[in-house]
Parts: structure tokens; C-alpha cells; sequence
């Protein structure tokens, strides 16, 4: 026996301890064969093989032409069938069929299928029956394992059923057939069965369709109709045999939903997270798509290298108490870092869970990780950044701190918890107030001001501060204090930033004390000064009259007594007349410079060229005599205080004449310049010059650089000239050379106030 033949046989005999009969049609002789048992339920036990026409006539009207159509689809469409028919005999059997491709050859079918017996015909039904009716479809009608009923098709009346119609629909026998089709089907339904129903062969088709019933208690029913045109008393009807597959429907789409959800719960879970099965071995059994991703391993690389493969060995000690917590049966929790297989790591918030059989025993773990890798290294950047921030404000000369509302201390810096509050560490710091390092009296002033802050929201700048420190020195802080927020907006706390501004403070309380003296040395040189200048006033004011009486005696004296006097009396009245004169000369320039602003001289408008005409006129005589060479250049007209500006032009022109060698021919140049806010006037000789050691003292009073024989002069004409331009915002210089002249210069503003 070759091993197909075996298997065929044990089929054959699997088959008959079933009583399931089996058949094939054989498309070319239009010939149906038969098993056994198939002949057997079919009646015919002494044929194994009849004709397709011969077969059909086996089954009761109308069963016969659907079992024809069926058979006939199969062969055409290969399109499987399933149906419950009755036999001549009464018998109704369940019938499959369908289109086997045979082994081998794609494209050649056996047309074969099974058929089964589900319920016997009672005979005395028949004989009973058979009396009132002679119509053996009435018989199969009222036994018919399944529902039946029949309606009149025009008015859609039921005028017959089977009792398992009855049971079915839930009516009484005599309230069913007082029904209409339409009392148990649904409108939508109609149209397609009113234009179908004289044709059997789509009443045949709509089986094909799944219809929907109502039964007495309102219930839907799913219902699958095989229907057929008979003829009752001259009326056309509708016999239809019902398929309730409700049930059926309603697992299949359970299953379907449950099946829909678990596969719902998986995409999510392999969308959202790693997912990695292993066996109780450890062995890797699943790998999903996003942990093969994220870690660039697949199983297979895993298997090869062991699981070792996916942490680092730092995180070993870790690992292991996971390994620990699943292995006992429980749920471990946590952060875990994976290894890439292309170097670096990733992050995942990790959940092992262990399976048990029913003995308790682990036989599977799953690893469920939720990619934290962003995250993570958000937090590790943050915390760089923190232990940054850390490091700066811990460096800054400053004191920062962060109090709480109760004005606990949260954070401190460097120099905070080490200068101000003499502290080791930060940690000793925190949680205490000031009053833990303050006496009482500071603290409460400090806890005071802190409270405002917080109490009112409003940030503090600026504020100097002091207390004592630990030795009791006084130290001055620069503080600024801002109110601490939290996301909503209310007050938790504050910031504190303080500068130690001792050293800024002591050097700007010894400057206040130094200005303060300054300017009472200032009050008291002023007073001195006025002091002077009024003495200095009365001084040449009187002088003048007791000198105008010694000259005038003198005079007197030489007149009446000259022929009793001889020469050497006469020369010395000449000397004390010449020294009177001489200090009459002191006096008088002391006097004009003691005037110098103090009275207040009026400002008017002076052509400065007429004043130099003037004061050259005076000096006529004089340039005469040296055949001086005096050039003029052109001059303003300015508003000045007229006598000071006359009397600075007539010093400087009369000792550019005066201090010069004798017979060497003077040259003066006087001249002026505009500048962009005042006016530049110089006058420059070609006379004797000043020596440079002695230049500083040029402008001072009484100052006199050459011997009183060789240069009459007061020493007083140069001081006062620097008075007068100082006083009237100007400024006066010279530049000088021994032996080659000196050009004095001064500046007058073009607006005086
Ligand atoms: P004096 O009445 O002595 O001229 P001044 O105050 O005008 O007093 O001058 C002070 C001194 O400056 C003079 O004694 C003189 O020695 C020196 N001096 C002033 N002008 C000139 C000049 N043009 N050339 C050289 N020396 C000068």
C-alpha cells in the first residue's frame, strides 16, 4: 500500500466512525461518487457512483434543484457550499462541498465534499400526513430540524410553519399564522424580496445574504433563508427554511473586537515603547521593531553575544538587582541605561515583569522600556548647567542667598555662608534664620525688612546696610533684594545679592571729612584774603598821605635850604625824594591791584585797537628815545570791563619796552587771533628774555627778576594782570628765551557773564 493510499484509508475510516459520508463529482461523465456511508444516507447502498441528474432525484422537491444549483456553482465557480436538504425519504442531511486543488497541478480541481445525516423521518407522520395532503414536502416541512414557514406572496401572509419556527420566533401556533412577513422582518427587506419572489432561483441566492428577523420579544435575529416558489391551493407562496446564525455572528465579531483590541494593545506598546520577551533562560525570544531601533541590535546579534551586550559594565550592580527582583516573581521598576551597538547609550524608563505557569513557575519576562534618552539628557544638561551656575555664583565676590518665607535660608554661596555667617559648609547653613547668627537685635531688623519683601512682593534695590561682625567691626553691605515667585506667581521666598561696601564707605566718609575740611580752609583763606586786600586797601590808601607829606617837605626842605646845603645834602635829599617817589609807585600799583575785583567794574563794548593807539601815545616819548619799532596788527571790538583790559595791555606793551638792552633797537609786535570762543592777544619783544629757573615765579606779586638799578619796577604789574584775565574767565602765559625776547599772551572770552 503506498503512503497516499494509507492516508486515504485512514481518512475513510476516520469518516465512517463518524458516519460521515463522503462524495466527489466527476465534472467530465456528470457522475457523482459515493463513500459507504454516503450511499448508505442516501439509500442507494447498492450503487457507488451515480448519474448527477439520478443524484438530484434524490432529494425532495424543492431540495433537489438546490442541490443541483450547488453542485453546478462548484464545478463552474469552485464556490464552496453548505447546506441542510431533505432526501425523498424524509431524512435531512448536512451537505459540504468544495473545490480541492489537486496535489501537484494548480489548476486541476476534485470537486468533493461531505455529507452527514441530522435527522431522521418519523414514518408515522408520513402515513398521517400523507392521508391529508399527499404532498411530501408537508411531511418534511413539519420535522424539518430547522425553521420553516410559509407566506402567501402576494399579501405576505404566513399560512403555514414548522414548530421549530414557533420555538424560533416565539409565537403560539395560531398567533404565527396571523402574521404578515412584514411583522418579523424589516422594511429594507421587502422591496428586494417583492421583486424576487416568484423566482426560486434568487430566493435561492439570497441565502447567500444575512437577513435580519425580529422574533415575538422584539429580539433580533440573523438569519440565513433558503427559499422556494411552491403552489398551495392555487396561491403562489414562499416556503423558506431559516438558518439562525446570530450566535454565530456575534462570537466571530467578539472574537474579531478582542482579537482587534489585543492587536490594538500591541501596536501601541511596540509604537510607544522597547519591548524585549525572554525566555526563563534568559533567552531572548522577542525583540521588537523600536528596541532594535533605538539599540541598533537585533535578536540574533544578541543571542551571539549574550545580554551583557546591552548595558555597560558600570551599571552591572544594577542590572543584577533587577535580575534579583524578577527572579523572585516580582515587578522591578526603573531608569536604565542601554548600551548602542554603534557606540554610545540610550535611556529607558524600565518595567521587567515576570510570567508564571500555573505552577509559580517564571517561565517568560517581558522588558517594557520607555525611551527617556531626550530626557535624560535634558537632566544631565540641566544639571551641567546647575553645577555651572554653582560654580559661578559660589566665585562671585558677592553674597547670595535665597531665603524662604519664613525666612529659612535654601541657598547660600561661597561667600555667603563662609564671610558673612562664618560657616564650614553651605549644608550647616541651611534651614536657620538670622537669628541663629545675629544678636537679637540685628536679627529682628533684618527678619523685619526680609518679611516686607515678602509680605508686600516688591523687590528692595540699593540699600546700605551694616552690622557687626564677629570682632565687632562695622561692616556696610550694598544689598538688593528681590521677591522669590513660584509658577503661579505667589511669594515664596527671596533672592538676596549683598556687596561688602566697607572699604567704599570708609573712603567715602574720609573724603566728606577731607572736603569738609577743605572747604573750611577755603572759608578761612578767603577771610584771610579779604583780610589782606582790605589791609592792603587801607595799607596804600593811607600810605599815600603820609608820603605825599614826606615828598612834600622834602621838597620844601631842598627849595628853602639849598644854598645852606652842600652836595652831599643835596644828594641825599635826591635819594629820599626818589625813594619816596618810588614807593609812591608801589603804593599806587598795590593799590590798583587791591581794586581788582572788588569793585565790580561794568562791561562795555571797547575797540581794543583805539586802546593800543592810547596807550602807544603815552608811551611816545619813550619808544622816541629808543627808536623802537612797534607793529600793530588788527583788533576787535569786544565787550569787556574796560579799565581792567586797558591796564593789562599797558603792563605788558610798557615792559616789552622796558626790558630790553641798552642800544639795541626794540622791536614789539602786538597782535590778536579769534578763536572759536574768545580772543587771543600777545605781545612779543625782542628784549631781554627770562631765565628758565626763575619763570615760574613771573606772575607771583613783588616778583622782580632783575635789580631794581637796572629795571625800575613794583613787581606788582604781571600778578595783577593774571588777576584781572583770571577774573574774567581768561587765561595768560608767556613763552620767553634769554637773549631773545619774551611774547606774553592772554585770552579774553568773546562772552564775559
Ligand atoms: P615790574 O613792575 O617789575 O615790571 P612786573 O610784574 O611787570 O613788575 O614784572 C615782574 C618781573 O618780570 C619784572 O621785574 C621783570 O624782571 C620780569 N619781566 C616782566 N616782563 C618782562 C619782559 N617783557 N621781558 C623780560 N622780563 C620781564
Amino acid at each position: 500500500m503506498t503512503a497516499q493510499a494509507d492516508e486515504n484509508y485512514r481518512w475513510s475510516k476516520v469518516l465512517n466512525d463518524c458516519q460521515i459520508g463522503a462524495w466527489e463529482v466527476d465534472p467530465s461523465q456528470q457522475s457523482l461518487h459515493v463513500s459507504a456511508i454516503c450511499a448508505e444516507i442516501l439509500e442507494i447502498s447498492s450503487a457507488r457512483s451515480v448519474p448527477l441528474y439520478a443524484a438530484k432525484r434524490l432529494f425532495a422537491s424543492p431540495f433537489d434543484r438546490i442541490f443541483a444549483r450547488n453542485v453546478e456553482l462548484l464545478v463552474d465557480s469552485k464556490q464552496e457550499f453548505e447546506e441542510t436538504l431533505s432526501l425523498l425519504s424524509g431524512n435531512w442531511v448536512q451537505i459540504r462541498g468544495r473545490a480541492v486543488c489537486q496535489q501537484g497541478q494548480q489548476k486541476l480541481y476534485r470537486f468533493c465534499g461531505s455529507l452527514e445525516l441530522v435527522s431522521r423521518f418519523a414514518q408515522e407522520s408520513c402515513i398521517q400526513f400523507s392521508a391529508d395532503s399527499g404532498d411530501l414536502y408537508r411531511y418534511l416541512f413539519r420535522d424539518a430540524p430547522m425553521p420553516m414557514f410559509i407566506w402567501e406572496n402576494e399579501t405576505l401572509n404566513m399560512i403555514d410553519c414548522n414548530r421549530q419556527a414557533l420555538l424560533k420566533y416565539g409565537y403560539s401556533r395560531e398567533e404565527f399564522l396571523q402574521l404578515n412577513l412584514r411583522d418579523i422582518g424589516y422594511p429594507e427587506d421587502f422591496s428586494v424580496l417583492k421583486v424576487d419572489a416568484g423566482s426560486v432561483d434568487t430566493l435561492g441566492d439570497q441565502e447567500r445574504k444575512v437577513w435580519r428577523h425580529r422574533n415575538k420579544a422584539g429580539d433580533h435575529l440573523l438569519v440565513k433563508v433558503t427559499g422556494h416558489r411552491v403552489d398551495l391551493a392555487g396561491k403562489k407562496c414562499s416556503m423558506v427554511l431559516i438558518q439562525d446564525i446570530t450566535g454565530r455572528l456575534e462570537a466571530e465579531e467578539q472574537l474579531l473586537e478582542s482579537l482587534k483590541e489585543l492587536s490594538d494593545y500591541r501596536f501601541a506598546l511596540d509604537a510607544a515603547c522597547l519591548v524585549m520577551i525572554l525566555d526563563k533562560d534568559k533567552q531572548v525570544v522577542y525583540l521588537n521593531q523600536k528596541f532594535q531601533k533605538i539599540s541598533g541590535f537585533d535578536k540574533e546579534s544578541i543571542e551571539q553575544a549574550s545580554l551583557k551586550i546591552l548595558y555597560q559594565e558600570s551599571d552591572r550592580e544594577l542590572i543584577a538587582s533587577c535580575w534579583d527582583t524578577v527572579m523572585a516573581g516580582n515587578i522591578w521598576r526603573g531608569e536604565l541605561r542601554g548600551r548602542k551597538r554603534r557606540g554610545g547609550s540610550f535611556w529607558a524608563d524600565t518595567v521587567v515583569i515576570p510570567f508564571r505557569d500555573n505552577q509559580a513557575r517564571v517561565y517568560q519576562y517581558i522588558w517594557v522600556g520607555y525611551d527617556i534618552t531626550q530626557k535624560k539628557r535634558g537632566d544631565e544638561a540641566l544639571a551641567k548647567e546647575r553645577s555651572l551656575l554653582r560654580a559661578i555664583i559660589d566665585n562671585l565676590p558677592i553674597q547670595i542667598y535665597v531665603k524662604d518665607a519664613a525666612g529659612r535660608h535654601i541657598i547660600n554661596n561661597k561667600y555667603q555662608y563662609e564671610d558673612l555667617l562664618g560657616a564650614k559648609s553651605e549644608w550647616e547653613t541651611l534651614g536657620k534664620t538670622v537669628f541663629d547668627y545675629f544678636p537679637e537685635e540685628i536679627a529682628a531688623g533684618m527678619d523685619a525688612y526680609d518679611r516686607k519683601i515678602v509680605e508686600e512682593g516688591v523687590p528692595v534695590m540699593n540699600v546700605e546696610e551694616f552690622y557687626y561682625d564677629r570682632e565687632g567691626k562695622q561692616v556696610w553691605l550694598l544689598t538688593n533684594k528681590v521677591p522669590l515667585k513660584d509658577a503661579k506667581g505667589k511669594v515664596v521666598g527671596l533672592v538676596g545679592m549683598s556687596r561688602d561696601v566697607t572699604d567704599r564707605k570708609i573712603r567715602e566718609e574720609n573724603l566728606n571729612r577731607l572736603n569738609e575740611e577743605l572747604e573750611s580752609k577755603a572759608r578761612a583763606l578767603e577771610r584771610s584774603n579779604q583780610e589782606l586786600e582790605q589791609f592792603a586797601y587801607i595799607a596804600s590808601h593811607d600810605l599815600q598821605e603820609p608820603l605825599g607829606m614826606i615828598t612834600g617837605f622834602l621838597g620844601l626842605l631842598e627849595k628853602r635850604y639849598e644854598s645852606v646845603l652842600d652836595e652831599k645834602g643835596k644828594e641825599f635829599i635826591f635819594y629820599a625824594v626818589d625813594g619816596a617817589s618810588r614807593m609812591k609807585n608801589i603804593i599806587m600799583d598795590l593799590l590798583a591791584y587791591s581794586r581788582v575785583g572788588r569793585i565790580e567794574e561794568k562791561v562795555k563794548e571797547l575797540a581794543i585797537a583805539e586802546v593800543i593807539t592810547n596807550i602807544l601815545r603815552l608811551h611816545k616819548e619813550l619808544i622816541k628815545q629808543k627808536r623802537a619799532e612797534v607793529t600793530v596788527g588788527t583788533f576787535p571790538v569786544l565787550r569787556v570791563p574796560v579799565a581792567p583790559i586797558q591796564q593789562v595791555f599797558q603792563n605788558l606793551i610798557s615792559n616789552a619796552l622796558k626790558y630790553q638792552d641798552s642800544g639795541k633797537v626794540p622791536k614789539i609786535l602786538v597782535g590778536a587771533e579769534e578763536r572759536e570762543n574768545f580772543w587771543e592777544f600777545y605781545v612779543r619783544d625782542n628784549g631781554i628774555g627770562i631765565p628758565r629757573g626763575v619763570q615760574d615765579r613771573v606772575f607771583q606779586l613783588f616778583t622782580r627778576l632783575h635789580a631794581k638799578d637796572q629795571f625800575s619796577g613794583s613787581g606788582i604789574g604781571l600778578a595783577m594782570s593774571k588777576k584781572i584775565i583770571e577774573n574774567i574767565g581768561g587765561t595768560i602765559g608767556f613763552h620767553s628765551e634769554v637773549g631773545k625776547g619774551s611774547t606774553f599772551y592772554f585770552t579774553v572770552p568773546k562772552t564775559i557773564q
